[in-house]
């Protein structure tokens, strides 16, 4: 007898001999502790189990087995499958990506370890069985609420599109609240950030200990209790998850939420699989005959195209809730104010004037800046040198406070030098601007009020982040600074004032997205204010105030948005109307590569003519030392993605056989964002 083990390294599955004393115990969705060439260990998952002798390999065997029943069931191995093939990725990686940590211990110290942990956790001990009562839904919610019944009569996946503060938790919670009662398993994804202690502890009220959370941030024996309570009899009913938790076991699901559909941490961007949470939530949906709501104020092209073509339901929510109002959003031309020498810094007379007015009532503010660090980097001010990553192929980024020059690639770390190394002379200027430059200047501007900052560093850990959260929320400060981070859901009562500091590196960054991305996070950094008896007023700051994507912002017209970048995603075959696949090269030396990379984009147009396009350097072109080449396709979407894989992978084949391309490494983003 042999068994086909997936293990924890980009392949499929090995072949393993089963001894005869371990025949009745190796079954499909065990795991398997198996050595791997000459002294290596793995705890892998059993795939399948046959009498088929691979012919010409020496075979090792199997020692040991970790499981009585299956730790992995069938729906599940169909979805991993699912995963491979559209992501194009080895089994391998996707077991990696779906097991916790501790189910798959390397050695067994490790094994040993794991088990230890597992006695000392107590998670499911902390909640109690005490719920609420559901709120009165407001008519307006009421009326989404049986749209989205009538829409899953005929439709697998609605779109709830809804502008921030129309109350969609609440309708979500309703949902979950049917589901449950009729037996169903709910699946409740959240992007990363946004899945904090406020809306856990909102669904908790209902909940209770129903519900289950699953949050990469808990250590790996909290993950391992939640995944083990899946795969027994009683599972949770519900589970509030981030992307990883569609690899869960579940057993009867009955409804997907996707929040913030739009969000782009969705998708996984390293290591493989390289998938987008809301599509695999789907398709799991899909095994189970289950129902997806994808809810957000400002969707994605790719499920408002669906909707428009009615493949989705949709169903719209325009009011906020109790009727507040949307916050003014009021533009400032800071070309102008420059030329007039008004910019106190990056602060217009305008924001200033607004943020006094609303420091005097007591009120708070959010200022949003989107780029962290103090600036983007530090010029010698006499002979131009720059100071870039050793390893990457990007410039360092200052942070004065630590007068340290980092890589946000790779993390490589220096002190600022002393002298400008090419001309020996002392005088750097900065360029760029980030959270740390505005938490500065704003210190000057206004004395007395107190800031907090909101970014990945000074956010590190769940614990930093969500003290932040708590600090900002019972008003310990006056101001939060911060990137993306502050746009993400969350639900502050005395917030009056957004202010947006410049949008134009984001309009700017060279990406067909670029617009859309724009106006989804303006809106959710806009939606931030006036959430709750307090008005909303916006200051956004930019050089381009009469553009019509500026206007398109101002007045949440996400049609006109929508219509006019449309046009041009058609004209230039972009997504939604092809589907792109990146085929991306990495090796250590950059003229091998260039010829390695122009070999496959060669085979690659032998078969897909002019879909195939480059190779090209992408924007970063070497990090952690490896170089790396882009190969761009674009499918149609009716092409079928079994045969554009096939293809793929023979070519792949192809190339890795060449004796040339030793230690080179071939992956792809599907769908990249
Ligand atoms: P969204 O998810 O669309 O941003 P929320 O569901 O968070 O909106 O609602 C915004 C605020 O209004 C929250 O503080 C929420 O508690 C409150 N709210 C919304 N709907 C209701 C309702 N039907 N009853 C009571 N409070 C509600
Ligand atoms: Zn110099
Ligand atoms: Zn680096």
């Amino acid at each position: 007898m042999f068994a086909d083990i997936i293990l924890p390294i980009p392949f499929d599955s090995f072949t393993y001999l089963i001894p005869p004393a371990l025949e009745d115990r190796v079954m499909r969705g065990c795991r398997v502790v198996v050595p791997l060439g000459k002294n290596k260990i793995y705890t892998g998952v059993v795939l399948r189990t046959h009498n088929n002798a691979p012919a010409g390999v020496e075979m090792k065997a199997i020692i040991e087995v970790l499981d009585n029943t299956p730790v992995v069931n069938e729906p599940q191995f169909a979805f991993w499958q699912w995963v491979a093939n559209y992501y194009l990725c080895p089994l391998g990686d996707v077991m990696k990506a779906a097991l916790p940590g501790a189910m798959k211990p390397k050695d067994e110290k490790a094994l040993r370890e794991s088990s230890r942990k597992r006695r000392s956790s107590t998670i499911d001990s902390l909640y109690s069985n005490d719920v609420a009562t559901l709120s009165a839904l407001s008519p307006p919610q009421q009326k989404a609420f049986d749209e989205i019944g009538t829409s899953f009569l005929t439709k697998n996946v609605t779109l709830l599109h809804g502008v921030t503060s129309s109350g969609k938790t609440e309708i979500y919670i309703h949902l979950i609240d049917k589901y449950l009662s009729q037996g169903k398993q709910v699946l409740y994804l959240l992007p990363e950030i946004a899945l904090t202690t406020q809306i856990t502890d909102r669904l908790r009220r209902f909940f209770g200990d129903r519900m289950g959370v699953y949050h990469s941030k808990f250590t790996d024996a909290q993950r391992l209790d939640v995944y083990k309570r899946q795969a027994s009899p009683t599972p949770y009913q519900l589970i509030l998850g981030v992307r990883s938790s569609v690899f869960l076991p579940f057993q009867n699901l009955g409804l997907v939420i996707v929040d913030e559909e739009h969000e782009q941490s969705y998708k996984q961007q390293e290591p493989a699989p390289r998938y987008h949470a809301r599509n695999a939530a789907i398709m799991l949906a899909h095994m189970f005959k289950a129902k997806t709501l994808l809810g957000t104020a400002t969707p994605s092209f790719e499920v408002y195209h669906l909707a428009k073509k009615e493949r989705y339901g949709y169903v719209r929510l325009t009011q906020r809730f109790r009727d507040m109002q949307l916050p003014t959003i009021e533009v400032v031309d800071t070309k102008e104010a420059k030329r007039k020498r008004l910019m106190k810094g990056l602060f217009s007379p305008r924001l200033i004037e607004v943020m006094k007015t609303a420091l005097e009532k007591k009120e708070q503010i959010i200022l949003f800046q989107n780029r962290r660090g103090f600036s983007s980097f530090i010029e010698c001010k006499t002979c131009g040198w720059v100071p870039h990553c050793p390893h990457c192929d990007v410039t360092l980024t200052l942070h004065k406070k630590t007068s340290t020059l980092t890589c946000h690639y790779c993390g490589y770390t220096t002190r600022i030098p002393e002298r400008c190394p090419a001309c020996e002379e002392n005088k750097f200027t900065d360029v760029g601007t980030g959270t740390e430059k505005v938490e500065e200047q704003m210190a000057k501007l206004f004395e007395g009020a107190t800031t907090l900052r909101m970014d990945l560093d000074t956010a590190t850990t769940r614990t930093q982040y969500e003290q932040i959260i708590s600090d900002f929320a019972e008003h310990k400060a006056d101001i939060l600074i911060g990137t993306q981070m502050v746009t993400k859901g969350l639900d502050f009562d005395n917030v009056s004032v957004v202010g947006i500091l410049d949008a134009d590196t984001m309009l700017n960054l060279p990406d067909f997205r670029s617009y859309e991305r724009t106006f989804q996070t303006l809106s959710q950094v806009a939606g931030r204010a006036g959430r709750n008896n307090t008005s909303g007023h916006v200051i956004l700051q930019t050089r381009s105030a009469d553009s019509d994507i500026i206007r398109q912002i101002t007045q949440a017209d996400y049609w006109q948005m929508f219509c006019t970048q449309m046009t041009e995603r058609q004209l230039f075959h972009y997504p939604p109307f092809r589907r792109l696949i990146y085929v991306y090269l990495r090796h250590r030396d950059d003229q091998l590569l260039d010829h390695l990379a122009n070999d496959m984009a060669d085979r690659l147009r032998a078969v897909f003519g002019e879909r195939v396009l480059g190779p090209d350097r992408p924007p970063v072109a070497r990090i952690h030392s490896l170089f790396i080449r882009k190969i761009m396709l674009k499918i149609e979407l009716e092409a079928s993605t079994e045969k554009v894989r096939q293809n793929l992978i023979a070519i792949q084949q192809q190339m890795l056989a060449l004796p040339v391309a030793k230690n080179l490494n071939i992956y792809y983003d599907v769908d990249p964002l």
